[in-house]
This record gives structure tokens, sequence and C-alpha cells, in this order.
């Protein structure tokens, strides 16, 4: 909340510049309405709803009946629509896209690697997603990415935000692709809990709002198995108790079954992939509160079109290791009652192309509620940010979407928004 605090601080320093437009315009005023409302928080489903907004926040949601719009005040009336808080997923990689795998990797530099980012903000807010966390980035082009947004200097979604990925020498988070004599490793190594800290320590300093590690080997990467552990459970307790002392969550890569047991003992607050998880790592998870990120479906996309992208064979063969497990993996958590939030790890696939997991989460156990729960207030929860997204509350943000037809009847209808708010900012209204 401590970012959301600074973000409305330098937002107020920005409208300090201007106090003409300041003092002369008030908030706009907008009523919403749609003949469903899908309540989230509550799992339930509003018919002939009115959400009033004013300036970038949601002033009150209610029936056409109750809510007495005021005079002036815009009216967007989406017909026979359905609203939705606007979606959130807790695992993408902006600044990456999947033609820049492999040893093509090599060849993309940091500057453009922030500008595929600008591209893919773009696109991620446009197909629905208002907030997005993402875990891994090359010199923080993420932090770049995430004040241009905040500053308006370009289009996209909320965006949490975690530098470089830290993770041991040789591991995942590390890039294994040159020969040692160019002595080059990733910017987020760091070995030994002194070391761990420091890094810790470092990735704030520069901009993360969420530090994300690497627990567990893993599928893109060279010369490592996505089952073995990468760091020792003294070295995530390390970590853990730095970040969370600092104020940020963690977030854990975590393929295999032990790695997930002592990133979770460590107290991480959600372990990402969680393919090769066991009864141990379900109780784990359970005891600890700790969420899974599961992405469960882009193994159609790298198995089916992963090779013509550049993808290694090493990595592929990995994906063909834990791709369907992770599916029955998380089928047992969630039927377990492990927590979960939506994560898709775009940028492995084609960004905008987030809400194709839905339909897989349904497949693989949940209810549509529970999967729209996940990428809502779910997501918001592991974010910290309940209080600003993912529900349509007064004081929220005014983050909103609405889909044609009834997503509980069939979930594939978010892979089709119509339309698109974000801060009381029509994004997309087809
Ligand atoms: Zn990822």
């Amino acid at each position: 909340m401590k970012r959301i605090l600074g973000i409305a601080a330098s937002l107020c320093l920005l409208a300090g510049l201007a106090p003409a437009q300041e003092t002369k315009a008030p908030p706009k005023t907008i009523a919403v309405k749609a003949a469903h409302l899908i309540d989230a928080k509550a799992g339930r489903v509003l018919e002939q709803q009115v959400v009033l907004i004013v300036g970038e926040r949601i002033e009150k949601v209610g029936s056409a009946k109750e809510i007495q719009v005021p005079a002036g005040a815009t009216v967007i009336d989406l017909g026979s629509a359905t609203l939705l808080p606007g979606l959130i997923d807790a695992h993408v990689h902006l600044t990456g896209d999947p033609q820049h795998s492999g040893y093509k990797s090599l060849g993309i530099s940091v500057p453009r690697q922030t500008l595929t980012g600008a591209k893919n903000a773009r696109l991620t807010l446009e197909v629905g997603f208002t907030t997005v966390r993402n875990v891994g980035a090359a010199g923080y082009s993420d932090v770049a990415l995430r004040d241009a947004i905040n500053a308006g200097e370009i289009p996209g979604p909320r965006l949490m935000v975690s530098g470089p990925a830290l993770g041991s020498t040789g591991g995942h988070c590390d890039d294994n692709l040159l020969a040692p004599e160019f002595a080059h490793h990733d910017e987020g190594v760091a070995d030994g809990v002194a070391a761990i800290t420091a890094k810790t320590r470092e990735v704030i300093k520069y901009g993360a709002d969420v530090i994300k590690f690497c627990a567990s080997g893993g599928v893109f990467s060279k010369g490592d198995l996505p089952g073995t552990e990468q760091y020792s459970p003294a070295e995530m307790t390390a970590l853990v108790e730095e970040a969370h002392r600092q104020g940020r969550k963690v977030a854990a890569h975590a393929h295999g079954a032990q790695a997930i047991i002592d990133a979770a003992k460590a107290g991480v607050d959600s372990i990402e992939h969680g393919s090769l998880i066991d009864e141990e790592g379900i109780r784990t998870m359970k005891q600890h509160g700790t969420y899974l990120v599961a992405d469960i479906y882009n193994d159609d996309f790298i198995l089916g079109l992963g090779k013509q992208y550049g993808f290694t064979d090493e990595m592929l063969e990995k994906e063909r290791m834990v791709g369907q497990q992770q599916r029955e993996g998380f089928r047992k958590a969630a039927q377990a009652g492990v927590k979960i939030a939506f994560g898709t790890d775009a940028g492995v696939y084609p960004h905008g192309g987030n809400a194709k997991q839905f339909a897989y989460m349904v497949k693989y156990g949940l209810t549509p509620m529970q999967a729209i729960q996940s990428a809502t207030v779910n997501a918001a929860d592991l974010l910290g940010w309940s209080d600003q997204v993912g529900s349509l509350e007064p004081g929220r943000f005014a983050d909103l979407i609405a889909v044609e037809g009834d997503p509980l009847k069939d979930v594939t209808t978010l892979e089709h928004v119509k339309f698109v708010m974000k801060g009381g900012q029509v994004i997309k209204n087809l």
C-alpha cells in the first residue's frame, strides 16, 4: 500500500503543477449501467446495477432503482452485458515476448525489452486486465514501465513489479546460455544468506514492490531441472524475512515438490507454477495460507508452437516433464482448498491471451465463479491491494470490465471483453 500512497502523492504533485485546471474542473461523475453484475467478493450475480464513479474511484454500487444518478453525470449504458471487476493476472512478464526466447534472448537489449513492455502493457489492459504483477524483468525495465504508466505517459494496467528475480548461480533465475569465458551471470544472482539479504535490499532500493526468487529449477533455463531445489531452507528464510521486514511480499518460483514445501515453510506469499506439488506440499501451503499461482494454460502453446518460436529442445523436453503434471497438481490443490490466484506467465506465450487460462482452471476443478474470484478478489488479496482493486465497492479504483453473455455459464466469454475502464477512464467500449 505504501506504493499506492506513493503513487497518490506523486499524482498530487503532478496535479499541483496545474493548479488552475485542478480548481476549475470538479472530478467527473460517470454512471455505468448493465443488466448483470458479478459480485466476485460475495460470489453472486446482481441484476440491473449501476456503478457510480467519481473521478478515479467507485462512489456507489446498487440497483438501478435505488441509485440516484446525479444531473450532469455521463451515463454509459452497457445494456444486456455483464459487469465484473477489472481482472488481475498475478504472474506476467510484460517485457518479454515468446519470439525473444532461447538464444535469441541474448540479442535483446534492456531498452528494447522496455519498449516491448510498453506494447504488451497496452495489449494486456485492452483485454480487460487492469492490474498485473510482473515477476521478473531485466535491468529494472518493469520499474520504468510501472513509473511511465503511473505518470500517465503510456497506457497499461496497474503494475506491481519485482525487478530482477533472485536465484542461485547456475539456477533458473541465472542466465546459463553463454560459455564460461563470457563470465556472464544474471543480475539477480545471489548465493548464501548474507548475499541474498543484500540482494533483496538492492532490488527494493531500485524499485521492487514484490520480491521474486527461484526456489527450484525451471523449464526455460539451461542445464537445470524443474524438480531440484535451488535455495536451501536457510537461504529462503533469510530472503523472506528481509522482504517482509521491508513490507514486500514474496513470490517463489517452485516446480519441485521439496522446493514448494520449503518455500511455504519459509513464509513465501505465493508459489508460482507448483507443478510437482505433492500431498505434503498441499498440506504445508494450506497450513501457511500460501497462494498457488499456477500457469496451467501455456503448456498448449509451448508444446504446439515453442519450436518455431526458438525454444530449445531442452526447454521443450522439460515442459513435457511438468506441463500435464502441473494441471493434475492444480486440481488436487484446488480440491484440497489451497488458495488460488490467477497467473498465466504471459510472455512465455503471447500477451493479450491471458484470459485463455480461465477455461483450463474450470476444466481442472474450479467453478467459473471460483476462476473469476482467483483473478479478482483472491489476486487482490495476494498483492495486498484488496482495498484498492479486485472488487466493485465504494472507495476502490473504478477498474471494471464487461462481457456480452454469462461468464458463469461460459467462462470463455472473458476472452472477449467488450468494455474496459481503468480508474474511471474508458479504455475500450465496443
Ligand atoms: Zn514466469
